[in-house]
């Protein structure tokens, strides 16, 4: 593997890194603040193209490959974690289950909306009762007369009260659990479909999470995404990729932290020197850049086995598992060496560690990730 960047990655990587200085740095603690989605940001994170980065060009996203997408996340995240989820879970979740499992119709219909930022996706799989075990969901589709009925509720929906599009997993054939399942795209508007609850969080405070609610809602078999009863076998396939994408999303808050520390540690005073003169200080520094860097690196690895299409499956398990414990892990280090400071909300290290803990659940939990790893090395023992 080649660990340098090519002259269009660090375009693409000098251009969102640019934005998020302007735009988005400055804004991000007062979006929090309010837990206020910046809808207005939609359509600019649409012409820098990082709303259409997973659909191909031919409908009118940027094709980008998992390398540079962990690498324009992490330039995000950087800034704000919330905006760099919101982009996250619209691509790696929505968008990505459209372009691979989607059929001709189905990626022209609906790709080009949502990789201009016009229109947003959400991805409905986890409910109340079911998360990790996700493929104990109680939402149902029965067949009707030339489509589907659907009734049920979703948990925890990235997206949920603003979406256009969205893609609902639901039972098809309760008796086969997971091969029972189907997914379907709903699009708003729907009669039947509504957000529920907006969920108040710990951190990603900017991101829009609700519930969302399918009363009867019926639509054309033209809606059903990919094979019936074929869903969570796709939903699988989706997450993987997700893993990769929410790894890099980690290593933009870690390093994010590890900046704000550095910083810190060269003009904070105390007993006649910077307090980066300690060696106590040093540690906790050094610790933390070389932790980011095998955290990047792992995820690296993974983006790169996938785009050149070799398994990366246990691979971006652990590049998902390490680089959130890193992200939650150089957060926490930032508050210690701010100090008092980092306790408060006058600096984004507190910020950053709230933010931080969502990449140990989203997508799958540091237990969930384990066992996948667990699962893959005893399956080659
Ligand atoms: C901010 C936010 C945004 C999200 N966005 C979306 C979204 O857009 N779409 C969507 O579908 N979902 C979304 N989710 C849901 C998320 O994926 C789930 O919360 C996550 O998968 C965990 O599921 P759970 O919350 O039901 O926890 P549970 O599955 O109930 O887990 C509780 C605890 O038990 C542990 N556990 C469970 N099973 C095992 C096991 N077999 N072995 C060991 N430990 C185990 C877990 O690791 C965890 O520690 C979001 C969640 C949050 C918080």
């Amino acid at each position: 593997m080649d660990l340098r960047l090519d002259d269009q990655q660090k375009a693409l990587r000098d251009a969102v890194r640019d934005f998020t200085a302007r735009e988005v740095i400055p804004n991000a603690a007062a979006w929090d603040e309010a837990e206020r989605f910046p809808a207005e940001m939609m359509p600019r994170l649409g012409e820098l193209g990082l709303m259409g980065m997973v659909a191909p060009e031919e409908y009118g996203g940027t094709g980008l490959d998992y390398v540079t997408i962990a690498v324009l996340l992490e330039e995000l995240a950087r800034g704000d974690a919330s905006l760099a989820l919101t982009v996250e879970s619209h691509n790696s979740l929505c968008v990505a289950h459209l372009r691979f499992f989607g059929d001709e119709s189905q990626k022209r219909r609906w790709l080009p909306g949502l990789a201009s930022g016009k229109a947003l996706g959400a991805w409905c799989l986890t409910e109340a009762g079911s998360g990790s075990d996700a493929a104990d969901l109680r939402t149902r589709a029965e067949r009707v007369d030339g489509g589907w009925r659907l009734n049920g509720a979703k948990m925890f929906i990235t997206q949920g009260s603003v979406a256009s599009v969205y893609v609902v997993m639901a039972s098809t054939d309760r008796s086969k659990g997971s091969r029972g399942i189907t997914a379907f795209v709903v699009p708003r508007g729907t009669p039947g479909l509504s957000a529920g609850r907006h969920i108040k969080k710990m951190g990603m405070r900017s991101t829009d999470t609700t519930e969302v609610v399918l009363e009867d809602v019926i639509v054309p078999d033209e809606n059903r995404l990919g094979e019936v009863d074929h869903g969570f076998a796709d939903t699988l396939r989706i997450l993987d990729r997700g893993r990769i994408a929410i790894s890099g999303l980690a290593v933009g808050i870690a390093r994010a932290a590890l900046e704000e520390a550095v910083k810190y540690a060269g003009q904070r005073v105390a007993f006649g020197h910077p307090i980066g003169d300690f060696q106590a200080i040093q540690w906790m520094l050094a610790d933390a850049a070389t932790e980011i860097d095998a955290a990047r690196l792992l995820t690296w690895r993974a983006a790169w086995l996938h785009d050149t299409g070799q398994p990366f499956q246990a691979e971006a398990s652990m590049a998902k598992l390490y680089s959130g414990q890193v992200a939650v892990k150089a957060a926490d280090m930032a508050i210690q060496v701010l100090g008092g400071y980092g306790y408060t909300r006058d600096f984004p290290v507190e910020r950053y560690l709230r933010d931080a803990r969502l990449c140990e659940i989203g997508e799958g939990t540091n237990e969930v990730q384990r066992m996948l790893i667990a699962r893959h090395l005893l399956a080659t023992r």
